[in-house]
């Protein structure tokens, strides 16, 4: 990873209930609480001479939103932090439901959306690990979270607003940022993705890299992440987006579909499909093991 290149590692904590001390013998859990979102992110950078610098975040919202305007509104702040000290190649690690971060409005945002918010951005891949992948960094953090405004329920405080578990995570947590993330942040993105063109994939469960570069309008999808090739790898591409920018309406599929022609890449018309089919429904079992990415950056992390 160079100066310019962060890996930020993302994912959503199980929601929060608020809880005031007083419940906590006689209640059950899980009742009709206001829960809060944690989205928990782990964000590798290099700082002077190489050093790997490792900074831990959580965002918090009183929306329940976890789809990809909450994943954009949650993460462009911290994007934000490090673009404006010189950062311009982001690789984001994630978890992979179609819900959340892997599916066609998503895809849209990192080939295009991202862009018209970072000037300085120069190329985006987000990687994909699958479900059963074990226990990431981000989760650390949810779990950090969660025991200590626990704990300090279970010494007689209330935690049963927004802010007082925010004041509690900031007084206790010291070695993770906190930072609110208003509804009405996710609602300006969430807008801003549903009027953005989408297209639909047919292989999308297959995909574990998707790959973008600022102005090329097009999304190379890979079946495993690849960070040697740049916009065409090679080895394991298994399809290409290309998006009208001018207009949202959608061409004849023919024409918005550049088809690769490497050996691997064997997308043909048919697995084209339309808007209303689903684009999300390869099974598991025709997924690749990639062991890849753990080599790469580290995948833990003492907190
Ligand atoms: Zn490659």
């Amino acid at each position: 990873m160079a100066n310019e290149e962060i890996l930020i590692h993302c994912d959503f904590s199980e929601n929060y209930n608020l809880k005031y001390a007083e419940e906590v013998q006689s209640y059950h859990f899980g009742g009709s609480r206001q829960q809060i979102t944690l989205h928990t992110v782990v964000i590798y950078s290099r700082a002077h001479e190489n050093d790997l610098k490792v900074d831990s975040f959580c965002t918090l919202s009183e929306s329940l939103e976890h789809g990809p305007g909450a994943i954009w509104a949650h993460l462009f702040p911290l994007i934000k932090l490090y673009i404006d000290n010189g950062v311009k190649l982001l690789h984001f690690l994630s978890h992979s439901p179609s819900t959340q971060y892997r599916n066609k409005k998503m895809f849209a945002f990192i080939t295009n959306g991202i862009y018209s918010y970072f000037p300085e951005l120069q190329s985006v891949t987000w990687n994909y690990h699958e479900a059963g992948h074990g226990k990431g960094a981000p989760d650390g953090i949810g779990g950090v979270c969660k025991r200590t405004a626990d704990r300090i329920v279970a010494q007689g405080s209330d935690v049963s607003s927004f802010s007082q578990l925010v004041e509690i995570l900031k007084a206790n947590c010291s070695g993770i940022s906190f930072l609110e993330i208003h509804a009405c942040e996710i609602e300006k993105f969430s807008d801003a993705i549903n009027k953005a063109e989408v297209l639909p994939f047919k292989g999308t469960l297959k995909v574990r890299q998707v790959r973008s570069l600022r102005d090329h309008n097009t999304l190379s999808l890979r079946e495993l992440s690849c960070f040697d090739c740049g916009e065409r790898c090679l080895h394991y591409t298994i399809g290409t987006l290309s998006y009208n920018s001018v207009t949202k309406s959608y061409a004849s599929d023919e024409e918005l579909y550049i088809f690769d022609k490497g050996n691997k890449a064997k997308l043909h018309y048919y697995n084209v499909y339309s808007e209303s089919s689903s684009d999300d429904d390869i099974p598991l079992s025709e997924w690749k093991k990639n062991g890849q990415l753990a080599a790469e950056f580290p995948s833990s992390r003492s907190i």
